[in-house]
């Protein structure tokens, strides 16, 4: 099941307008999801999926409660853990993590839930994120959230969150994995991928202050409580469009190019297999569009 990331309208109904008008199509198979998908508790359109944009610290486990291998860490690599998650035979997957971590380390996507950064004043981002407490979008999901379960102690949560799911979570073996990582934290040169990614992301400043916890275990009662959140695979956009050639003219479906049209952006369909290949990671989008632009712009003159 899939929980959708755009309002109903968002429905590729342009890649079959675009064909029937002679253009050829590109990867009109292939989409783009997100692994990180959370239903809205307070919808704007039908299944409304929020995604969370995550730090590096919260544990992430399939839905039997296995943790994934680097690089399926939170905020990597979304097409490989979505085919960890496809491959455990089910459509979710788990975070774990503790309040100190969702204060830091959870943004939502959506403007409406980023009141701080539209609102433009410096003043009202740094109280919202450097503040105490988690954003309050971040805590209005923590508190009204279907997905999120919040509790004192791993057994409590581990029950909270086998009220959400038919495949029943094992406490002990969820107990096992969470301390062999916290035991990590004491190991300065440890070679779990994660703990050293935590510590590498907060040699950056900009991460250091507003995004990554300061490391700590995370059964530690002082850095809680504990949170699980169920995440679903959710829609966000195809990666299909109008094939070009690497100048941007459009193409028709004899390959022959159409005088004089360009087609340059995601419209392009170039994110499915063009400038950055099909194992594309997030975030590269815009520089297939300023590159394609950029190719388009030149040969038109
Ligand atoms: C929430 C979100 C987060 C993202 N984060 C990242 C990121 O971190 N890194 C990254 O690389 N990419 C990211 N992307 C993707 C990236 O923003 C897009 O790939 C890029 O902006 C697309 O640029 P474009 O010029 O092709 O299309 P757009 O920016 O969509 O521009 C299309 C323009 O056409 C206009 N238009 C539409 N119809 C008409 C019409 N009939 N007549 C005239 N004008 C029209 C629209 O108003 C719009 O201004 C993100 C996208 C979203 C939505």
């Amino acid at each position: 099941n899939l929980i959708s990331g755009v309002p109903r309208h968002v429905d590729g109904r342009m890649i079959a307008i675009t064909k029937n008008a002679g253009a050829a199509i590109i990867n009109e198979d292939r989409m783009w999801h997100y692994t990180e998908g959370v239903q809205n508790w307070d919808p704007i359109w039908p299944d409304h999926a929020i995604r969370i944009l995550p730090g590096p610290s919260s544990l992430w486990f399939d839905a039997e409660g296995n943790r994934f291998p680097a690089p399926c860490l939170p905020g990597f690599d979304t097409l490989e853990t979505l085919r960890h998650i496809l491959a455990s035979g089910y459509d979710y997957s788990w975070f774990i993590l503790n309040q100190a971590i969702i204060e830091k380390e959870f943004a939502l996507s959506g403007s409406e839930q980023n009141p701080d950064f539209t609102s433009g004043s410096w003043k009202v981002l740094l109280k919202s994120r450097l503040g105490k407490g988690a954003p309050p979008p971040v805590e209005a999901f923590k508190q009204h959230g279907a997905d999120f379960v919040v509790r004192d102690n791993l057994d409590d949560l581990v029950a909270g969150m086998n009220e959400l799911v038919d495949v029943k979570l094992d406490t002990a073996k969820l107990r096992a994995q969470v301390e062999a990582r916290d035991a990590q934290m004491d190991n300065s040169f440890t070679k779990d991928a994660q703990v050293m990614a935590i510590r590498t992301a907060r040699n950056y400043l900009g991460d250091k202050l507003i995004r990554t916890a300061k490391p700590h275990k995370i059964l530690d009662p002082s850095k809680g409580p504990l949170i699980a959140v169920k995440l679903h695979v959710m829609t966000r956009k195809t990666l299909g469009g109008i094939h070009t050639n690497l100048d941007g003219e459009v193409l028709d479906a004899k390959g022959n190019t159409v005088s004089g049209l360009f087609s340059a952006g995601e419209c392009a369909g170039f994110g499915g297999g063009g400038y950055h290949g099909y194992n594309a990671l997030e975030g590269t989008f815009l520089g297939g569009c300023i590159f394609s632009g950029r190719n388009a712009g030149r040969k038109a003159g």
